[in-house]
């Protein structure tokens, strides 16, 4: 939860400081040699900005006394931090050591954008948003203004990277914060928004390690989870974010898997991340999720946040032989190689204005892709010249929702309402961004009668259905951290009045055929409605220029091309656990039993109990229409880089200029008890009538194991022998069998 303050501590700039301090660097360097882990023998002297990271790491450890290195591994706030503003708006501080050149760090939220109390922020869209364009460049460019904002405002730590498979809970109040429930495509869009970051000279962050899928009772949840179905689910996608991103810092979580606390826990910490993975960054803890001194320093805790109620020990620790001093002298040299690594001795960063125009424009560009087309009998896109349209509820007249908690954005130009803070959790704000869906619709259809209607009362709002051409009701869900959904339907949170959400839909669809349904949500929800209206798009939460984007897609200016990154139940009664778990009361760890889908979570938990959901995974609709013909399904089972490639013809055969995102999955042997994967994809843009021959590549040597299981025996990544299917399509419960292979 960051400090509510806009706050800048311009005085403590380190910038100047610092490069007065690379400069004696260069000078006084000697001649090294580059390369080397924290082995390397320390240097006569300091050694020049070429040598590597670790190298560096060490030379300046080497400097340090063991109070120095103290002082860098927790936070320097003080127990009541909740109740401070910590220096420039940040979450969270460490004050640097300038006799030694070590810059202060400033760590901010930035899931979704700047996070609050750092100052005003382009708001962008979801993250989930990001996940559903299935874009890796579109979501280098989400990540490219997290990171040039992040800097301008003089923070060089980011608490974003979100990639927990809340697909487990869909009812998590943080989904909009995640990349949805596929370990593959989670973890690939993470490293496109963490590799952009922290090319920005900010250290990145990937959190909340791991299985913190749930926000009820997070701070003693007990999750209960066997080793391969960890590996082959939440860690997984923290393996594919991290590999795939070189991201030099994982949070870890508040919750406690199979008995002990996240952040002292050695398997996740020790055997998995540092060990399986070789991850040469720094583990913090999220806020106040440090539970001992010793326990967390042993099982691979480097860095305590936001204060030091428990590594503040750590010298007496040391000092009576129960943390040997190499494990701190690694926990430092961890935090400043990551320094050294992504460039922050090197590049100090510049306070000055973001670049609000800009990354607005990216803000929309992104809610364009990553929209999702749901239902559409024909009513869309919208003609200009259509009469009359009455926009119906969500505020729609003046913005667009937002996500609550620690990912919120306070967006440029102020909300343009805030709606208090809810019961539950309590202590996070309503925002609304201040884009209009009605101005924006009105642009587009100037000639058209647009009328608003605040969907409070449904009579009324049926009346104003009934008399015009078209009804667009906007529905909205808010979900924030510290909190999970009470259910899958658009439950209003927010008034002490709640205003039924669903009720007013069917009212409307029932005084007029041409109802669209516009969504404003976090993650999966059901439409006990679906039936009656003629058309749905999921815009997610759509951030700064969400009113404009929206209008585009519905008018057609832009083509849907979004796909859910997220299974859409048709019931919570299809969910793994029906009724999400609670505690029993503040202090004592509950279970929450993850055996229960194993590593079969979102579209793989359906398949294996042969339901079907409202909408699949993969699914989303366009304004033209795609044909897959012509699969040919080449595999190499020999040689030096076996595995197999899916050659198709994919072609545009409407006639609109679109995108279609082909999906291709692996069936595994029977043996292994897994139905099928993703295992690669290819979003096409292609002009009417235009026709491609598109190829997706699977190697068995790929580091990212699409063809293995993890045996728990073995402690490795295996691959059964048997028949693969390889199946082709553009969701996951629309296939074509592209082939089969056998592996001996
Ligand atoms: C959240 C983290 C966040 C931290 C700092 C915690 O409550 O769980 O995601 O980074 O606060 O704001």
């Amino acid at each position: 939860m960051p400090a509510e303050s806009n706050l800048r501590d311009s005085m403590n700039n380190p910038p100047l400081k610092l490069a007065g301090l690379v400069l004696a660097l260069a000078l006084l360097a000697l001649s090294v040699a580059c390369g080397g882990g924290s082995s390397t023998p320390v240097q006569q002297g300091p050694p020049p900005p070429t040598a590597s990271p670790d190298v560096r790491a060490d030379y300046v450890v080497s400097q340090m006394t063991l109070d120095e290195k103290i002082q860098l591994v927790h936070g320097g706030a003080s127990s009541t931090w909740w109740l401070q503003t910590q220096p420039r708006g940040a979450a969270g501080w460490v004050p640097g050591i300038s006799q030694l050149g070590i810059p202060d760090l400033y760590l901010a939220d930035g899931s979704v954008g700047v996070g609050n109390g750092v100052g005003q922020a382009t708001a962008l869209p979801s993250s989930i948003a990001s996940a559903a364009s299935w874009d890796l460049n579109e979501a280098a460019k989400y990540g490219t203004v997290i990171g040039t904002e992040l800097r301008d405002f003089g923070i060089n730590v980011n608490l974003g990277g979100n990639i927990n498979l809340t697909g487990r809970e869909p009812r998590d109040g943080r989904t909009f914060e995640t990349k949805g429930e596929d370990p593959l495509l989670a973890g690939k869009i993470a490293a496109a928004h963490l590799t952009a970051i922290q090319s920005q000279y900010v250290i990145a962050g990937i959190k909340h390690f791991s299985f913190n899928d749930q926000e009820t009772g997070r701070p003693t949840a007990n999750v209960l989870i066997d080793d391969r179905s960890a590996r082959e689910s939440d860690l997984l996608a923290f393996e594919v974010g991290i590999q795939g991103s070189n991201v030099q810092s994982v949070m870890c979580s508040y919750n406690l898997v199979n008995g002990t606390w996240a952040c002292e826990n050695p398997y996740l910490l020790n055997t998995v991340l540092k060990g399986s993975w070789s991850f040469p960054g720094f583990v913090m803890s999220d806020w106040d999720a440090t539970h001992s001194t010793v326990n967390a320093a042993l099982n691979g805790l480097d860095q305590e946040q936001p204060d030091s109620d428990y590594f503040g020990s750590l010298l007496q620790a040391v000092q009576n032989g129960q943390v040997p001093q190499s494990r701190v002298d690694d926990m430092v040299h961890r935090i400043l190689r990551a320094m050294f690594a992504v460039g922050i001795f090197d590049h100090p960063n510049t306070i000055q204005p973001i670049d609000a125009a800009g990354d607005a424009a990216i803000a929309q560009e992104m809610e364009e892709q990553g929209a999702v087309l749901l239902k559409n009998t024909g009513v869309l896109p919208l003609s200009t010249g259509v009469a009359s349209i009455a926009v119906i509820g969500s505020h729609a007249d003046i913005g667009v929702l937002s996500g609550g908690g620690s990912a919120q954005v306070t967006p440029v130009g102020g909300p343009a309402l805030t709606e208090g803070y809810p019961a539950v959790p309590g202590w996070s704000q309503v925002i609304w961004d201040p884009s209009s869906p009605l101005n924006a619709i009105q642009a587009l259809a100037p000639g058209a009668n647009v009328q608003f209607n605040d969907g409070t009362n449904s009579s009324s709002a049926a009346a104003l259905a009934a008399s015009s051409t078209i009804a667009i009701v906007f529905v909205s869900q808010w979900a924030s951290e510290g909190m999970d959904c009470p259910s899958l339907n658009f439950t209003d949170v927010i008034h002490s009045t709640p205003i039924d959400q669903d009720a007013l839909v069917s009212a409307v669809a029932a005084a007029n055929p041409h109802t669209i349904v516009v969504m404003e949500n976090g993650g999966a929800q059901v439409m006990p409605w679906l039936a009656s209206v003629s058309a749905v798009l999921e815009a997610w939460y759509p951030g700064q220029r969400g009113g404009a984007a929206i209008a585009n897609l519905l008018f057609g200016n832009v083509n849907p091309s979004g796909k859910l990154p997220i299974t859409f139940p048709a019931s919570t009664s299809q969910l793994p656990r029906p009724v999400i778990a609670t505690p029993p009361d503040a202090t004592t760890p509950f279970p929450v039993d993850y055996t229960i889908d194993g590593f079969n979570v979102g579209y793989k938990w359906y398949d294996s109990q042969n339901m079907t959901p409202l909408f699949p995974f993969g699914f989303g609709l366009s304004y033209t229409t795609f044909a897959i013909t012509n699969p040919q399904l080449t595999a190499t089972t020999t040689g030096s880089n076996p595995g197999f490639q899916v050659a198709f013809d994919l072609q545009n055969t409407g006639a609109r200029t679109g995108a279609e995102v082909a999906q291709v999955y692996l069936g595994l042997p029977a043996s292994s008890g897994e139905s099928k994967r993703l295992v690669g994809w290819q979003k096409v843009p292609l002009t009417a009538g235009q026709q491609q021959s598109v190829t997706i590549q699977v190697n068995v040597s790929d580091p990212l194991h699409p063809l293995a299981y993890w045996d728990p025996n073995a402690l490795a990544w295996t691959i059964a022998s048997g028949t693969y299917t390889v199946y082709l399509g553009n969701s996951e419960r629309n296939l074509v069998t592209a082939g089969t292979f056998v592996m001996p």
